[in-house]
This record gives structure tokens, C-alpha cells and sequence, in this order.
């Protein structure tokens, strides 16, 4: 009767272990998956790679990305470019949102880029500290993702020139991870994980993916202190598409209505 048991453990180890590999192997090859690339404001268009949205623009003679995708080989970015009449070489910066394996993983294919990160994800990006919290810790270290270098790490608000009298307005937003950062660009403000779009409204980033859901808050409250007089017209986020044009006032206002309520 033991052995009957421990052969049926086994089995179910075994199936278990099957599973997880197959599902595994799936993810490894959909994480190149490219949708259609898409104009979502006046000269900035957008690519959803498998799970993850990255957004690209001209500016200048070269091109922002923001984000890099979850694809170490970069094909839905590269769809990006050919939208945007360029090459991997012409990319002049990379605006990472954090740290995590699904925003990070083309970034060194542009051997040209600024990569721009916030301070406090650094240490993660480079695999000098734990990625946290576990569950891209976990899913990063199954799919494989490599360490990374930020040759241009963020603290505090910056104005980073782009080219072409442009700049891209970089602004802290401690939460989802303790250096994830906003960019706001031609009144797009990119989010990453640190906003969502639910029901047609924008919502805190998800708490159960996050290393700190009360700071998320924090700064989403000290959001229009940090903008100051510059004006947003549309939220680009990292994994739920961007909100209508023209929308995003109403919606971050609405936003921090209820945050306050709260
Ligand atoms: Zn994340």
C-alpha cells in the first residue's frame, strides 16, 4: 500500500513537473509576440509585446522607447522601429519605468541608448539585490532574464533634452518598486506598472505586485505637485493599453478624488 502511495507521489511530482516545463516553454516562445503597432498620440506609437506595451516616438534625429519589452530579442520592438522609419542604432534613449523582467528585457540591443532608471531599481536591474516582490522575482529568474546596466540612473525630477528642443519631463513615483519613475512626453505621461486602466478608470498600481502599495499611493497624491504646471492629456500604461485622448485629466482627477475619500 506504501509503495502504491509513494508511486502515485512520484507520478504526481513527475506530471507536475511536466506542466510547469510545458508551460514554461510556451511563455519562452509567445514572450516574442508582437501585436499590430498603433499611433496613440500625434507621432508616438505603441506595440504590445505578448503581455507588455512599449511605446516609441522621434525626437530630434534619434528615438525614445519607453519600456523595453519582455522579449531579449526584441522582434515586436523591432516592428516598432520599422513603424517609426528607424533602426536599433537610432535609438537615443530608453525610458525604463522599473525594474521588472517584463519592461526591461530588450535593452541591450540599442547599443547607442541612454537608459534611463530610477536609482532605487539599479541594484535589481543589475541583479546585485533581489528583484522584489516574488512574484517577477520568480517569473524573471524562470524566463531567464539577464542583469542589466543603467548608464543613466534617475534621482529625484529631471528634464532630460531629447533633441529637437523636446525634453522628457522624469519623474519619481516610488511604490511599485522603490525606483519606478513616471515620463511625461508631448503630454503623454508613461506609467509602467505604476497606474492601471480598469473599467475605463485609472487605478493604483496592483498591491499584490507591488514592494510598497501604500507609497504608490503617496505619490500618486504628490503627482500634481510634481508636474507642476505641465498638462496631461493621455496615460500610457505598462500592461493596459493608454487611456482616450484627452481623458486623462478628468480620470486623474477622479483618481485622487478617491484616494482621498479613502
Ligand atoms: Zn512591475
Amino acid at each position: 500500500m506504501r509503495n502504491v502511495a509513494r508511486s502515485a507521489a512520484i507520478a504526481l511530482t513527475l506530471l507536475a513537473a511536466l506542466g510547469a516545463s510545458v508551460l514554461l516553454a510556451v511563455l519562452r516562445e509567445r514572450r516574442a509576440g508582437s501585436s499590430a503597432v498603433e499611433e496613440v498620440a500625434p507621432g508616438i506609437y505603441h506595440v504590445r509585446n505578448f503581455l507588455s506595451d512599449v511605446y516609441g516616438a522621434r525626437a530630434g534625429g534619434g528615438v525614445l522607447l519607453f519600456d523595453a519589452g519582455m522579449d531579449p530579442e526584441g522582434h515586436a520592438i523591432d516592428e516598432l522601429l520599422r513603424a517609426l522609419g528607424a533602426t536599433r542604432e537610432q535609438v537615443t534613449h530608453v525610458f525604463l519605468s522599473h525594474a521588472h523582467f517584463d519592461h526591461v528585457a530588450a535593452v541591450r540591443l540599442f547599443p547607442r541608448a541612454r537608459i534611463h532608471l530610477g536609482n532605487g531599481d539599479v541594484g535589481m536591474a543589475a541583479h546585485s539585490e533581489p528583484v522584489r516582490p516574488l512574484t517577477p522575482r520568480l517569473m524573471g529568474a524562470l524566463l531567464g532574464s539577464a542583469p542589466l546596466e543603467a548608464n543613466d540612473p534617475l534621482e529625484g525630477r529631471q528634464r532630460i533634452e531629447v533633441g529637437g528642443a523636446e525634453r522628457v519631463l522624469a519623474l519619481p513615483f516610488p511604490g511599485h518598486t522603490p525606483g519606478s519613475y513616471v515620463y511625461l512626453f508631448r503630454h503623454v505621461l508613461f506609467t509602467g506598472d505604476s497606474l492601471r486602466i480598469d473599467g475605463g478608470k485609472l487605478l493604483p498600481a496592483a498591491p499584490e505586485h507591488s514592494v510598497d502599495p501604500v507609497a504608490n499611493r503617496t505619490s500618486i497624491s504628490r503627482l500634481p505637485f510634481l508636474l507642476g504646471y505641465e498638462r496631461i492629456e493621455q496615460v500610457c500604461t505598462g500592461h493596459m493599453w493608454c487611456t482616450p485622448a484627452g481623458s486623462a485629466q478628468a480620470l486623474l482627477g477622479e483618481l485622487l478624488g478617491s484616494l482621498h475619500a479613502r
